[in-house]
Order: structure tokens, then C-alpha cells, then sequence
């Protein structure tokens, strides 16, 4: 038999923390899994050691992450870092790498809190050296102080591009320019939202001041950009990209060896959906989400899901998702009434309220528009993997693999190491475009195990253990 934990907790971000630590507090027996040497997920990554400079560099919404990781620590939970899971079933089996060592173990609650990863979107020149996500380029600055030597372009939507341009502004990098790829007049549409959003919290008012520093800082930032395009013969050595400026488009190129790009993020939902967890398409978002109820719940008997996973909402909305979830799951293992549960949850159900009312206006302003999601170049590669093109998927689309699956089995777009995370979502785009249906109707690749790499000589260690 499997050895048996009470709540295992699927990644160690805010949402994990959160809830292990009240689970620990609540009296369970709990364990978190995540891949990352230490605590704190993508928000907070190397909070336990980062230097107090590049920590007061990061802001101080990055050094908040420190007093999770304190109460977690004190909390009585067990953590296992670098440990990887590699599958998750409907029976709360949960297959896990640790020191080289595969296992399954079982859980009799899991909440999987494995947060969100950036949105692949593929555009001519991404796969040339030189251009990166702009989470991985955070990534490098947060853990070991690395940036891009000569400065840098950033490119996409959303509030991280943002961030990470002020970010190396206060280290000294050099921001060459900042290009918002959302239409202008997703403004507009976002107008109305705005009284609802400015009620949520400060998001508004740090989005202005990240905005305000960069053009003091000299930084220039061009919206409405469209048409972008990395260069180089083999590494990036220009950014082309059209752009608007009072109903003009306009043309330009800016010579640089970095770009870093980021087009929002989505949940990860690999472990969610091998686990057999319904999923739904949400509007707003743009992408497929994990069903849940306000506590976190799945379809799933014993499985919940929160933060980032369950939904984009961002990192307080997964404080207090993730001790919900673990509220529930005291109450599902009888150590708490349903009233102490509802008592307890209802002020972390009150502040997600809040929370969330910055979504609407964020999701529209940010939207993204279906010439960035559905590649026009059929020579744009989409799947890296097994170099796959935009245009061979739109031929095997008109050769009646009229399915992402089906496009799948027929061009291997998908089967590479990286299992689909980096082309599942365009290859969904361009089938519906082809199709001239929405998105929504098709069903995202399946998900097989392992959802992580696998040696076949780990995956027979695991046999011999079992035998
Ligand atoms: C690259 C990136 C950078 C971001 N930077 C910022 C930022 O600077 N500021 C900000 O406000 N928001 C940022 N966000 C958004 C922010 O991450 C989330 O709002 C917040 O971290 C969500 O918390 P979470 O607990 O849901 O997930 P996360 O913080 O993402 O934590 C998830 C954890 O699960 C672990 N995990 C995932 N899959 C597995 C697996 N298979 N096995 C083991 N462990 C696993 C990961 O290692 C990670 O530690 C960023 C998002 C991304 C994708």
C-alpha cells in the first residue's frame, strides 16, 4: 500500500501555504509537494534567501511572501522540496519524483495549489535566442540577481510586463522601450469596469505608479502594438512591430539581443485534468479553468483546487482560497462542524469578494485579440517540440483533422517533452479559426502521465518498490 497522508498540498505559492499552514493549525496531518528548492511559488520565489537589497529592489508586495513562509514554518506542516509530481488520479494517488526516487503516495484530501504559468503565444521570432518569457527573466532576477546584460525590449499584455520593466528600472537595466500589445480600445471597453476595480484594492493605483516611474525613468511605451516580429539570423537582433498613435498606425524597429514577452497567465491544468476534474472555458479569462465551488471543491471526491490554479485571481485571492480549501477539508475529515467552517471562511470569503472585483476590468483591458492568439504566418513554429508550423496545422485541419486531438495524433504537435504546455492553447486557436467555431468547443489535448518527464529507469524503480 501507498504510504497514506491526511492532506497532501500540490505546490508551496501563496495558495499551498495558506492552506497547509491552517490544516497544520487545525490539527491534520499534512505534507506539500513542490518542485522549487524553497517555499514561496512564483510571487515569491527565494524569499527565504534572497539578499535584502534585491529584496527591497523587488518591492514590498514581494517581501509580504516572507510572513507566509514564517507561519508555515511554524505550523507544523511537512515540506518536501524539490519534489516533482508526475500524476495525480481520481483517487487522490499522487506520483512523485524526490531525490531521483519515484513513488506514489495517497492522500485521503489533496488540494493541488501548482498556481498558473505564462500564456504561450506564438509570433514570427519567438523560438530565437535572445527572446524570453518575461516570468522566466523575473525568475532569474529573483534567484540569483541576473539580468539581461545589454537591456532589454518587453512586450505583451497584462500587469507583469509592467512590474518587471519598473523592477529593472530600480536595478539599473536598461528598458529600451515597453510594448502593449492589447488594443487601444480595449480601454474603452474596460471604462465601466473601472469604479468596480478601483473597490478592490490598490492594483489600480501600483499599475499607475510601475506606468508613471518608466516614462520619468525615459522609458517609451508604445500601445496598440500589432504585427510583432523577432529578427535575427540566428539570435534576436531586432523587434519590428506596428503601432498607433492618435489613430495613426505606425512602423518600427528597435535593434536589441533581449526581447521578453508575456501575454498573461493561465491555470496550469494538467494535474487537474488527468485527475479527471471537469474544466470549464471562461470568457473572461480566455482560457480553460477547473470547476470549483467557493471552497475549492472539483467533481473530484477529496479534490480541491486553488490560487492561480483554479482561476487567475492572483496572489491574495490565493491566500484566502487556499485556507478555505483547508477549512473544508477539516471539515470533511470531521475535525470541524460545517458551522465552524462557514464561521471561520467568512471573512477570507468577504476579502476574495473584494479581491476579485479588480478581475473584470483587468480581463477586458488586457483581452487579447484573435490576431495575437491565431498565429497568421503559416512558417510561425507552434509547437517547439517537434517543430511544428502554424501552416501544417491548418493543412491537417483542412485535410479533416478537425480536432486539436486529432491534429495531435496526426502531427505530434504536443507529444514532445513538454507535453502541450507550450502549444496546447494555439493549436486549440487555430483549429477553431479554421473551423470558424469558438474555441470553447473543443476539447483541450488530453493529458496522459507523466505530466513531467520521467527516466524509464525511475519509472522502474517505482515498479520494483510496488512489487
Ligand atoms: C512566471 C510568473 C511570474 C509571476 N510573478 C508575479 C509577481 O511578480 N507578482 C505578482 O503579484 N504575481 C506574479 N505572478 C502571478 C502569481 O504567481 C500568482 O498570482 C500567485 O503566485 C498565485 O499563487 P499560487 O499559490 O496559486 O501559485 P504559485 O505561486 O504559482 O505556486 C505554485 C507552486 O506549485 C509548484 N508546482 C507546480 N506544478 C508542480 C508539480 N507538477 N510538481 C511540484 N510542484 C509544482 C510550483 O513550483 C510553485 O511553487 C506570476 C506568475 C507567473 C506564472
Amino acid at each position: 500500500m501507498p504510504k497514506s497522508y491526511q492532506l497532501v498540498v500540490i505546490g508551496a505559492g501563496p495558495g499551498g501555504l495558506c492552506a497547509a499552514t491552517t490544516a497544520a493549525q487545525l490539527g491534520m496531518d499534512v505534507v506539500v509537494l513542490d518542485e522549487q528548492p524553497s517555499p514561496g511559488g512564483q510571487v515569491y520565489r527565494a524569499i527565504t534567501h534572497t539578499p535584502a537589497g534585491r529584496s527591497a529592489l523587488l518591492g514590498a508586495d514581494y517581501q509580504r511572501g516572507a510572513s507566509l513562509v514564517e507561519a508555515f514554518k511554524t505550523s507544523g506542516a511537512q515540506y518536501w522540496p524539490q519534489t516533482t509530481v508526475w500524476s495525480l488520479n481520481a483517487r487522490r494517488q499522487i506520483g512523485i519524483l524526490r531525490q531521483g526516487q519515484a513513488s506514489i503516495i495517497q492522500a485521503e484530501r489533496v488540494i493541488v495549489a501548482s498556481g498558473a504559468m505564462e500564456r504561450p503565444v506564438p509570433f514570427p521570432g519567438w523560438t530565437l535566442p535572445g527572446v524570453m518569457n518575461v516570468g522566466a527573466a523575473q525568475i532569474l532576477l529573483k534567484t540569483s540577481g541576473v539580468v539581461p546584460a545589454n537591456g532589454t525590449v518587453i512586450a505583451g499584455t497584462g500587469p507583469l510586463p509592467l512590474l518587471v520593466a519598473w523592477q529593472y528600472l530600480r536595478a539599473g537595466v536598461s528598458v529600451k522601450a515597453v510594448l502593449e500589445c492589447s488594443p487601444t480600445n480595449n480601454l474603452w471597453r474596460a471604462a465601466p469596469r473601472l469604479p468596480q476595480a478601483l473597490r478592490a484594492g490598490d492594483y489600480i493605483a501600483r499599475g499607475l505608479k510601475y506606468t508613471l516611474s518608466l516614462l520619468n525613468g525615459g522609458v517609451p511605451i508604445y500601445y496598440g502594438v500589432s504585427r510583432l516580429q523577432a529578427k535575427g539570423s540566428d539570435r534576436l537582433e531586432t523587434v519590428d512591430f506596428g503601432w498607433e498613435r492618435l489613430g495613426i498606425a505606425r512602423r518600427k524597429t528597435l535593434s536589441t539581443d533581449s526581447l521578453l514577452v508575456h501575454f498573461g497567465v493561465i491555470p496550469r491544468t494538467n494535474l487537474t485534468r488527468s485527475a479527471g476534474c471537469h474544466h470549464v472555458w471562461d470568457r473572461g479569462q480566455q482560457c480553460w479553468c477547473p470547476q470549483v465551488d467557493a471552497w475549492g471543491n472539483t467533481n473530484v471526491s477529496g479534490l480541491a483546487v486553488v490560487g492561480d490554479n483554479a482561476g487567475i485571481g492572483g496572489a491574495r485571492s490565493a491566500e484566502h482560497s487556499g485556507r478555505l480549501a483547508a477549512l473544508e477539508a477539516a471539515r470533511s475529515l470531521h475535525l470541524i462542524s460545517s458551522q465552524q467552517r462557514d464561521r471561520q471562511g467568512q471573512a477570507d470569503l468577504n476579502w476574495m469578494c473584494k479581491d476579485l472585483r479588480v478581475r473584470p476590468f483587468l480581463e477586458t483591458l488586457y483581452r487579447l485579440p484573435d490576431s495575437l492568439l491565431v498565429p497568421s504566418d503559416d512558417d510561425t513554429i507552434v509547437c517547439r517540440c517537434e517543430e511544428i508550423s502554424a501552416g501544417e496545422i491548418r493543412n491537417a485541419v483542412r485535410e479533416g483533422h478537425t480536432d486539436p486531438n486529432q491534429a495531435k495524433f496526426y502531427l505530434r504537435c504536443g507529444m514532445g517533452p513538454c507535453q502541450g504546455r507550450q502549444c496546447a492553447p494555439a493549436v486549440a486557436h487555430i483549429v477553431a479559426a479554421e473551423n470558424q467555431r469558438p474555441v470553447s468547443d473543443y476539447t483541450p489535448f488530453r493529458v496522459r502521465p507523466p505530466i513531467r518527464p520521467l527516466s524509464i529507469a525511475q519509472l522502474a524503480d517505482l515498479e520494483r518498490a510496488e512489487e
